[in-house]
């Protein structure tokens, strides 16, 4: 359960009332908020009197859930990209699936300029399945997305891969993203959570929607609010997409969590041919963002090639992404 104590609380008392009922203590501006295991029920008589808010939970999504915070959080990127709230905002994020050279970055930095995309995405650091395959450029790669940063005023997305080099990315990106691979480290999700930047977190292939949410947690609990879902496809008996993108399981995260979710079609089906299409019927869900790669020369892309859009593909599904937004009530950002 979740209690929350007013600011004016003595540190001592705060530390007291967290030890009887077992409970994590995040310092936020507003009040103490102590989450104490979900199988307690309610808090001991005696504190009563200090708790100004208290909210039993069936579960160990806590801080997420609706039952603690009904609206849908709301993330800043920067000083003035909006992700969630009530903005209807759906951010599109887009580039390669790695930083390569500065040329091909180049290429992607621009293409989003061209057609007023915010939000550059490209992994320096990559968590890949060979240990014979590109591993990213790693700080090369930070270096050359700063670059992009400087030059375009675009913000940047970039993964962590491990826990050796979560400061760097701390350091140099707008949104962390932890990927499919990395969810369950709980050495990045606490260095996550301690940032207090805005991370996107990925949901693993095996992974459930109550483990995905869990992970949540890790971060929000470490004192980090700015935590966003990433639905990117689950591994189910179906061997001719890469994966299953788990639309059923984008609607629980809407109703029952107050985290903004993105989708991220283009690691679900794996095959560039789909990703218009799955785009368009991620847009009409009413979704806070897509994540969706793209590559001036995808045949010789150094890693996700088949998946990754060129950019003509590209331009013809972004002019056709606004009616879709519109239909639901959202706007393509
Ligand atoms: C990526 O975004 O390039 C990536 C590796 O994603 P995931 O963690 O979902 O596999
Ligand atoms: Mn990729």
């Amino acid at each position: 359960m979740i209690l929350e104590l007013n600011k004016n609380t003595s540190e001592s008392l705060v530390n007291e009332i967290a030890q009887k009922h077992e409970a994590i203590v995040v310092n936020e501006t507003n009040a103490y908020v102590l989450i104490t295991p979900s199988k307690l029920k309610t808090s001991l008589p005696e504190y009563k009197q200090y708790i100004i808010k208290e909210v039993a939970v069936p579960d160990d999504i806590q801080l997420a859930s609706k039952l603690y915070r009904s609206e849908k959080r709301e993330i800043k990127i920067a000083d003035h990209l909006i992700i969630g709230g009530n903005t209807h905002n759906t951010v599109m994020i887009t580039g390669p699936c790695s930083v390569e050279s500065e040329e091909q970055i180049t290429q992607a930095a621009e293409l989003c300029v061209k057609l007023g995309v915010k939000v550059l995405r490209a992994g320096a650091y990559k968590p890949r399945t060979s240990p014979y395959s590109f591993q990213g450029m790693g700080i090369e790669g930070l270096r050359l997305l700063d670059k992009m940063r400087n030059q375009y005023g675009l913000k940047i997305i970039s993964e962590v891969r491990d826990s050796t080099h979560v400061q760097d990315i701390i350091d140099h990106v707008d949104i962390i993203q932890i990927g499919a691979k990395a969810m369950y480290d709980h050495g990045i999700l606490r260095a996550a959570g301690k940032s207090g930047k805005p991370v996107l977190l990925k949901r693993g292939f095996g992974t459930t929607l109550q483990e995905f949410v869990q992970s949540a947690e890790f971060i929000l609990s470490g004192g980090n609010p700015n935590v966003i879902l990433c639905e990117r496809g689950i591994r189910t008996f179906e061997t001719k997409t890469r994966f299953t993108l788990d639309l059923c399981g984008v609607s629980f995260l809407k109703e029952y969590t107050n985290l903004p979710v993105i989708l991220d079609p283009s690691h679900a089906i794996g095959y560039a041919y789909g990703v218009p299409d799955l785009t368009r019927a991620c847009i009409a869900m009413g979704i806070d963002g897509l994540l969706i790669e793209t590559h001036p020369n995808p045949k010789v892309a150094k890693s996700d090639a088949a998946q990754q859009l060129n950019f003509e593909e590209f331009t013809a599904l972004y002019k056709s992404v606004d009616t879709v937004a519109k239909a639901v009530g959202y706007k393509i950002v």
